[in-house]
């Protein structure tokens, strides 16, 4: 046996091509017709027709094409007998004779389904829906990039929900469509059938591209061939061959037809072997890695058997599509922490979103690397909060250890060439520590909190070499162009590094650097809620009688300015007397790091600031300030967001800020409430229509709080459109889809 062109094995194949009886089990769409924009443009043409029947009328060997299309459809193209039809993934096949019904399903679940997603694809430009006897599909190929993500969030929900009622069926995510089909009706069906067609000592060749061929590939025995379709993107697949094209395939049909007839079979092209690690392991399988400090939304739950704990977090909701789409991974700190004597652990849990890796810290990685580093040192630093920021060689050294062995667990999670998503100011270091490994894949980083300016930056004793670390990143993602400046102007100074527009060049690795700011799902914060939400937030409403409803949400953090803001509605009240009694602030802080003592100082000073404020100025029927000390789920928060005539966001800095986003998306269109932001926000460069804001000067703040209080209907609207659209346009998907994109760009560059 000799390698032939492509390393393809030619006296293999020529065995194959002449073995007698050979049946072959060929699918259409993505296989022997190349994808079109939408299902009714890919149709077989003539040359594909012709080189398939042609074929099929050869003595000793069938042919069947084998596709979720409909009968009627694929027999319009195939009218004869020569060529074997199984239509729907095998509820419907022809051989010689009559069709054969497979599948006897009852037609009104289905029918229920449709109707659901029909009404979601008018909602989405270029999605399709695609009926069939037995399943439904959903095609978003033409839907655009940035705009997927958010469909099939929706249509997971909608198919979830069905799934749960009708257990029979199932989801199977083909290339670019979703589709929903009775579980027992599967491609595989068509092989033993093919077998028994083609007769004793038949040899059966399984050509195909999509996730519904592999159970075809799967059901093949020792004595057939697989062969998969596919172009630069890997799938785990079970085939054993592969080929690149539709016109590959074509071509290795010809190769049979002319070995079969004694014509010439060159130029040859035959498929090639897929190569296989010695020790198959899944991790050579991923091709994406997903790591932040905290997993966000699954963690291992104590003494529930596995269960894992389900939040839905915007970070969570933002790289669903994308993790589904790419069979990625998502590790992360499990949230526990283990005594120094004890074992760490770690595991992997599947879940409906994504595979999840967790891994316990030791309790001196939790003091020197979590409370210490990142919070003690990186948070206030890059927070521009010199003076509440400490220095300390050990946390520097926890910082360092933990990024070892971080890395060192999540080189094991996938193979050297994935794609490493790594999150925010835990993991500056991440790159470096997996380069050290041999990953050679491109890796990126969002930073989620403000990138500082070089006097500040330059405080920190490891500045230099943080930079260097973050120079092993591909990509480098802040929120905002001044972040993005801020970075360069550090390594440029700090650096012997080459900075060119967005490019760094150092060491000889390249590192793109891009202002993507995070977005949020604007259309979540308009769901209907529940009658129990409804009455909780109007028994709140209640008991500020008449007065207009200024509101505040935050984590509990001195970045916030929760103090500041404070005392600037107090002012208010001073200044503008006439609002006493007409207008109450509700402050929501949520209990945040409250073991470290800078926490529970910042808790015990806004406390005072609300007890005199109430002491001073309330009165028997009004309470200026309700302050409450706990977090809310996010329908209270959206039914909140929408009876506050003013969203109150003023923090002293902040990354971004996710609630002035959310609180645009949850207000009634036709009666918004103002956004007050403050203008050290990240969000305050893409929301410049609302009412922006000083945080460190109480007396204008008072003067846009009484702006924002008194302002029109017409100006709220106007500005509330524009706002809104900026939300819409700039959404937690496009911030998602956009990032991948862009480190599969620097990878490919
Ligand atoms: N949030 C929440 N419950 C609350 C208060 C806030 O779920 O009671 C959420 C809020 O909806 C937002 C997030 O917490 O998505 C806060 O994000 P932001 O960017 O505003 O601030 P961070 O806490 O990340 O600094």
């Amino acid at each position: 046996m000799h390698d032939g062109p492509h390393g393809a094995h030619t006296d293999v194949w020529m065995a194959i091509a002449r073995h007698s009886p050979l049946g072959i089990l060929c699918d259409l769409d993505g296989t022997l017709v190349p994808f079109a924009s939408s299902p009714e443009e890919a149709r077989p043409d003539a040359d594909a027709i012709k080189l398939v029947t042609d074929l099929a009328s050869l003595p000793g060997i069938i042919v069947a094409i084998v596709s979720g299309r409909p009968k009627d459809w694929l027999e319009s193209f195939f009218p004869g007998d020569q060529v074997f039809l199984v239509a729907e993934h095998g509820a419907y096949r022809r051989g010689a004779g009559a069709w054969q019904n497979v599948a006897d399903l009852d037609p009104a679940p289905l029918a229920s389904l449709a109707a659901e997603l029909d009404a979601l694809v008018a909602r989405h430009p270029g999605a399709l829906l695609e009926r069939k006897s037995t399943t439904v599909a959903l095609h978003y190929r033409n839907v655009r990039r940035g705009q997927r993500g958010e469909l099939l969030i929706e249509t997971f929900a909608i198919i979830d929900r069905f799934l749960a009622r009708h257990p029979a069926y199932e989801r199977l995510e083909g290339v670019l469509v979703a589709e929903v089909r009775p579980a027992s009706v599967k491609k595989s069906s068509a092989v033993p059938w093919m077998r028994e067609k083609a007769g004793p000592g038949a040899r059966l060749i399984a050509i195909g591209d999509d996730v519904t061929d592999e159970h075809m590939f799967q059901a093949c025995g020792p004595q057939d061939e697989s062969i998969v379709v596919r172009s630069a993107e890997s799938r785990r697949t079970a085939a054993r061959w592969e080929l690149e094209s539709s016109d590959e395939v074509r071509a290795v049909l010809r190769y049979f037809h002319n070995v079969r007839t004694g014509q010439t079979p060159l130029p040859i092209i035959l498929p090639r072997q897929i190569t296989r690690s010695s020790a198959p392991s899944s991790a050579q399988e991923r091709t994406l890695l997903v790591v932040s400090n905290r997993l966000p939304d699954f963690r291992p739950v104590e003494g529930d058997e596995g269960e894992r704990k389900k939040n839905v977090g915007g970070l969570v909701s933002a790289l669903e599509p994308a993790l589904r789409a790419r069979g990625g991974m998502w590790f992360g700190w499990s949230g526990r922490t283990v005594a120094e004597s004890e074992p760490i652990e770690s595991g992997i849990a599947e879940s409906g979103i994504a595979q999840f890796a967790w891994v316990d810290y030791k309790e001196s990685w939790y003091r020197g690397y979590y409370s210490g580093f990142c919070n003690g040192t990186l948070w206030p630093l890059f927070h521009s909060f010199p003076s509440r920021v400490t220095f300390s060689d050990d946390s520097w050294a926890a910082y360092q250890e933990v990024h070892e062995h971080l890395a060192e667990y999540a080189s094991n999670l996938v193979g050297p060439r994935a794609m490493l998503w790594v999150h925010d100011y835990h993991l500056l270091l991440f790159a470096k520590a997996m380069r050290q490994r041999g990953h050679t894949g491109p890796m990126g980083h969002f930073l989620h909190i403000p990138f500082p300016s070089l006097d500040m930056f330059s405080m920190i004793p490891w500045a230099s070499q943080i930079l260097e670390a973050l120079l092993d990143f591909d990509l480098l993602g802040f929120h905002t162009p001044q972040h993005v400046a801020n970075f360069l102007a550090c390594a440029s100074a700090m650096l012997p590094a080459k900075v060119a527009d967005d490019v760094i060049h150092h060491r000889g690795h390249s590192t793109h650097v891009a202002a993507m700011p995070i977005g949020i799902l604007p259309d979540s914060f308009q769901e209907t809620p529940e009658p129990a939400v409804v009455e909780e937030v109007e028994g709140l409403m209640r008991s500020l009688g008449n007065s207009k409803l200024v509101l505040g949400v935050d984590r509990l953090d001195y970045t916030k300015g929760i103090p500041e803001r404070l005392i600037a509605f107090g002012k208010l009240l001073d200044k503008f007397p006439e609002w006493r009694g007409k207008v109450s602030l509700v402050q929501v802080s949520v209990p945040s790091r409250a073991d470290v003592p800078l926490y529970a100082e910042q808790r015990a000073t806004i406390e005072s600031i609300v007890g005199r404020i109430n002491g001073e100025l309330g009165e028997a029927a009004w309470v200026p300030i309700r302050y409450l000390y706990r977090s809310y789920g996010k329908s209270q928060l959206t039914q909140l967001y929408r009876a506050a005539s003013v969203g109150y966001v003023t923090p002293l800095r902040d990354g971004m800020n996710l609630v002035a986003k959310e609180y645009v998306a949850a207000q009634d269109a036709e009666n918004p409430g103002v956004l007050m932001l403050s203008q050290f926000a990240g969000a305050a460069v893409e929301m410049r229509d609302a009412v922006l804001t000083n945080p460190y000067h109480a007396d204008g703040m008072a003067r846009d709080l009484d702006r924002s209080l008194r302002m029109g209907l017409d100006e709220r609207k106007t500005r509330h459109a524009k706002l809104l659209a900026s939300v819409q346009r700039s959404n937690a998907v496009t911030w998602a889809e956009g990032f991948l994109d862009a480190l599969g760009a620097c990878a490919k560059g």
